[in-house]
């Protein structure tokens, strides 16, 4: 365990992924501009994709109360990391 880069609740600690923050906190990445975005994944090839209001694209990066953070996949999870 160790606490979320984001509010500081225990969370588990990802192996090679020592920023990624708690689950609560991924649910709430926006924009730079803040829209909701989203990540899923993508079904059969691997990988993922963002949703930006219904909108389908490739987008990794996003923010969690102003903090930049970038999504990635580990074992087909969306973790959310913070770049700092
Ligand atoms: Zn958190």
């Amino acid at each position: 365990m160790k606490p979320c880069p984001i509010c500081k609740y225990e969370t588990r600690l990802i192996h090679y992924y020592p920023n990624s923050v708690c689950p609560q906190c991924s649910y709430q990445t926006k924009t730079k501009q803040g829209q909701v975005i989203q990540f899923k994944n993508k079904p059969y090839y691997g990988g993922f994709i963002s949703i930006i209001d219904t909108i389908i694209g490739n987008e990794h990066e996003c923010y969690i109360n102003d903090i930049p953070c970038l999504a990635k996949i580990y074992k087909d999870e969306i973790i959310i990391e913070t770049i700092y």
